[in-house]
C-alpha cells in the first residue's frame, strides 16, 4: 500500500436531473444516512470513502452537484479529472429518464473520452409510483453500451454495489503495476488488458 494509506484515488461524479436522488445516493454510500427532505439547493462539493477491492485500497472522491443541474449549467470544471460518472434518473419520473440523452451529450462534450459511465435508475422502492419500467432503463443503457443498475438510496438497495462496480471498472483501466518478477516469456507481455467481460450488460436489480 502507498504511503498515503491508499493505492488509488478515483474521482467519481454524480450527474442527472434535479430531484432524482443524487445527494441521497451519496449520503447513503458515504455516511449510510438518508434525508427525506429536499436538500438539492444546499449543495456539497464531495465526500470521500475508502473501499477495498481485489486487495487494493481505493479512495473514492465522489462529487455531487450544488444544484447547477436545475439550470443545466454543469461546467467543464466539474468534469475535470473525472474517472467515473454515475448518470442518475428517477424511476418515478419519466422526464428525468428522457434527460439521459441530453446528459450523455453533455458528458461527451466535457468529460474525458475514456471516462467510465454508469446509468442508475434510483427510487426503485417506489414501485407504486413507477413510471419507467426496468426493461426500458436496461434497453437505453444497452444501446449506449453502458452498465445499468436500479437503486434505492432510501431502502439501501444496490448503492454500495453501484460504487463498487464503478470502482472495479475504473481499476481495470489503470495501467498495471510493475511486475515483481522479470518477464521471462516475451510472447506473453505483462501489460495486457482484458476488457471488462460484462460491459454493456445490465444487472438484474435486486428490488423492483
Ligand atoms: P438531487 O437533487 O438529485 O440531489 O436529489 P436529492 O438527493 O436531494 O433527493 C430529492 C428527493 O428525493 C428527496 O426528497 C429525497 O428524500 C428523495 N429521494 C432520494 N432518493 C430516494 C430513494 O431512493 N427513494 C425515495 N423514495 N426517495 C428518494
Ligand atoms: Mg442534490
Amino acid at each position: 500500500m502507498a504511503k498515503q494509506g491508499y493505492d488509488y484515488l478515483f474521482k467519481i461524479l454524480l450527474i442527472g436531473d434535479s430531484g432524482v436522488g443524487k445527494t441521497c445516493i451519496l449520503c447513503r454510500f458515504a455516511d449510510d444516512s438518508f434525508n427525506s427532505s429536499f436538500i438539492s439547493t444546499i449543495g456539497i462539493d464531495f465526500k470521500m470513502k475508502t473501499i477495498e477491492l481485489n486487495g487494493k485500497k481505493i479512495k473514492l472522491q465522489i462529487w455531487d452537484t450544488a444544484g447547477q443541474e436545475r439550470f443545466f449549467t454543469i461546467t467543464s470544471t466539474y468534469y475535470r479529472g473525472a474517472m467515473g460518472i454515475m448518470l442518475v434518473y428517477d424511476v418515478t419520473d419519466q422526464k428525468s429518464f428522457d434527460s439521459i440523452g441530453k446528459w450523455l451529450r453533455n458528458i461527451d462534450e466535457n468529460a474525458n473520452e475514456d471516462v467510465v459511465k454508469m446509468i442508475i435508475g434510483n427510487k426503485c422502492d417506489m414501485e407504486d409510483k413507477r413510471g419507467v419500467e426496468t426493461e426500458r432503463g436496461e434497453e437505453v443503457a444497452k444501446n449506449h453500451g453502458i452498465p445499468f443498475l436500479e437503486t434505492s438510496a432510501k431502502t439501501n438497495v444496490n448503492v454500495t454495489r453501484a460504487f463498487h462496480d464503478m470502482a472495479l471498472r475504473i481499476l481495470e483501466k489503470q495501467p498495471d503495476k510493475k511486475p515483481e518478477m522479470p518477464n521471462i516469456n516475451p510472447s506473453k507481455p505483462f501489460n495486457v488488458h482484458t476488457p471488462s467481460s460484462n460491459y454493456g450488460i445490465s444487472y438484474k436489480p435486486n428490488c423492483c
